[in-house]
């Protein structure tokens, strides 16, 4: 199956950030295949911008190395990089100061496009970003801004930042990024629980014993430890990631597909979550990997922090006070330098009423789990009868709809989520990225669990590399007489 590419209109993005880690890797090769793919226009010009000296051609040269290594998907000839690469260009500015920002509005003036300025610098220069774009023209009404995470490190400074960059930009031209919000698979799980009539009646607490969010991650926090440190799990991905999955999975089903409808209901689920109660959450901190202890040390050494308190894992349990969901608990963990990459979101409902086959047929569950990556898909567990003689045996057989599979070749070729998000913005469609008031009553809910933790002096227990963990986490579950779904690759 095909996927059809409806081509966006021609634009202009200045990439703030442009010589970064996350320029190279992932938004200029996520542009370079929407160019091959045609949805990105022939005349559509990318500028990318830092303070690093450079010119055009060492920049393009940057570009196309970037491409080389992080491209990926779709294959394209030589001849269309040269043509991408004749679209890109390069300023050398200074987000805090005056260099550059002639140039800039030079290269941008007079153009009645779309024109999308992407914050990809550390949070610290998004205020200045905003004020610069304000004070040289080019805070247009046109004019979009994407700005990276993390958004505010609690919810004085993601208000601060609301409010600083309201006092230049409109709320419909904030695009504040989740990556998560662009995968596949997450904005399958809205096609599948609002385009079929088979689930929607069944999503809530009457039929669903409870749901897990995992997201684990095999490597640690690499080169980015000083950030780390002073950021931690809760931050880094529940405050954020976890918790847009969250709102997805339980939200009411919008009246329509736009974006203040989504998420209109999507604060209503932030907005219902209970505050977690301290013995319903476990931190940790992943130790070093055995035999590997250079290459792949403890937290505290990769942080150079032998004394941190930053917790590296996160497990919780917390629930949903309204209607449709009280009374079933919602568990969420994340992790650094667990035995698997895996992103999944599980569904398991309730046991049926009464068994007719008897206790020897066992206890079967539908489990309806959503995985994000590796292999984006869905698969439904379903009961059924063991195959051959013998009498009445109950077995789990999964519906499985991994996509590769599903689709072919060319619907595997799957867009990035950044790509997607990128051409949202061009298209002015804000669905699939945070509105400031959502931030916010996120960060309500995570600062109280933070805060608890500073003010006992909480320790993160230690976890082994490799692991689901530490013990407490799976105790967690076992208490309530459940268990985490396996984290497999
Ligand atoms: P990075 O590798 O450190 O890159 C930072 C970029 O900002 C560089 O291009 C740097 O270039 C530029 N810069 C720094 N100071 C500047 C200034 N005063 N004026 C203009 N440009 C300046 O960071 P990154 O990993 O790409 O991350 C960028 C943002 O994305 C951060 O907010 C991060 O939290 C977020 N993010 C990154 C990832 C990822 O995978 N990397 C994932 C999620 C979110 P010069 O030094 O040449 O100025």
């Amino acid at each position: 199956m095909v996927s059809r590419v409806i081509p966006v209109e021609p634009f202009d993005l200045v990439i703030f950030g442009g010589t970064g880690d996350l320029a190279r890797r992932k938004i200029l090769p996520g542009l370079f295949r929407r160019y091959c793919s045609g949805q990105m226009p022939r005349d559509a010009r990318v500028i990318g911008a830092a303070r690093t000296d450079m010119d055009e051609t060492g920049y393009r040269e940057m570009v196309a190395e970037a491409i080389r290594e992080f491209g990926g998907g779709r294959a394209c000839d030589d001849g269309t990089l040269d043509e991408f690469l004749g679209q890109i260009h390069y300023v050398s500015i200074d987000a805090r100061g005056d260099s550059g920002w002639a140039e800039l509005q030079d290269l941008m003036k007079g153009t009645d496009r779309v024109e999308a300025y992407y914050f990809s610098v550390a949070p610290g220069l998004f205020g200045d970003l905003a004020e610069r774009l304000q004070s040289w023209g080019m805070a247009d009404a046109s004019a979009r801004i994407v700005v990276e995470k993390p958004f505010g490190r609690d919810l004085r400074t993601a208000r601060d930042l609301n409010a600083t960059l309201a006092r230049y930009f409109h709320e419909t031209q904030i695009y504040r990024i989740d990556h998560y919000l662009g995968k596949e698979t997450v904005q399958n799980l809205m096609a599948v629980r609002f385009g079929n009539m088979l689930f929607e009646p069944l999503w809530n607490s009457q039929y669903v014993d409870h749901i897990q969010i995992t997201v684990a991650e095999t490597v640690g926090v690499g080169g980015r430890g000083d950030y780390y440190d002073k950021s931690g799990a809760m931050r880094d991905m529940v405050q954020n990631h976890l918790m847009q999955l969250l709102c997805l999975i339980a939200m009411e089903p919008p009246a329509r597909f736009d974006p203040d409808a989504v998420r209109d209901e999507k604060l209503k689920v932030i907005r219902a979550l209970d505050p977690v109660e301290p013995h319903h959450i476990v931190r940790g901190q992943y130790l070093a990997e055995p035999g590997n202890e250079a290459a792949q040390p403890d937290y505290r050494t990769a942080v150079d922090n032998p004394r941190s308190r930053t917790e590296s894992f996160v497990a919780l349990k917390t629930a949903i006070s309204n209607w449709r969901w009280a009374g079933t608990p919602f568990y969420m963990r994340t992790g650094k330098r667990m035995v698997a990459r895996s992103s999944e979101i599980t569904v398991v409902f309730k046991d049926t009423p009464h068994s007719i086959f008897g206790e020897e047929a066992g206890r079967h569950r539908n489990v309806l789990s959503i995985r994000l990556q590796p292999n984006e898909g869905i698969t439904l567990g379903v009961t059924i009868k063991e195959p051959g003689p013998g009498g009445m045996r109950l077995i789990d057989v999964p519906l499985d709809m991994t996509f590769a599979d599903a689709l072919g070749p060319e619907g595997a070729d799957q867009v990035d989520a950044y790509e997607r998000l990128i051409m949202d913005v061009i298209r002015g469609n804000q669905t699939l990225f945070m509105r400031g008031d959502e931030v916010e009553a996120a960060w309500s809910w995570t600062d109280p669990i933070i805060e608890g933790w500073e003010a006992r002096n909480d320790v993160p227990k230690p976890y082994d590399s490799g692991s689901t963990g530490p013990d407490a986490a799976d105790q967690l579950m076992r208490r309530d007489g459940r268990e985490w779904r396996k984290v497999s690759p």
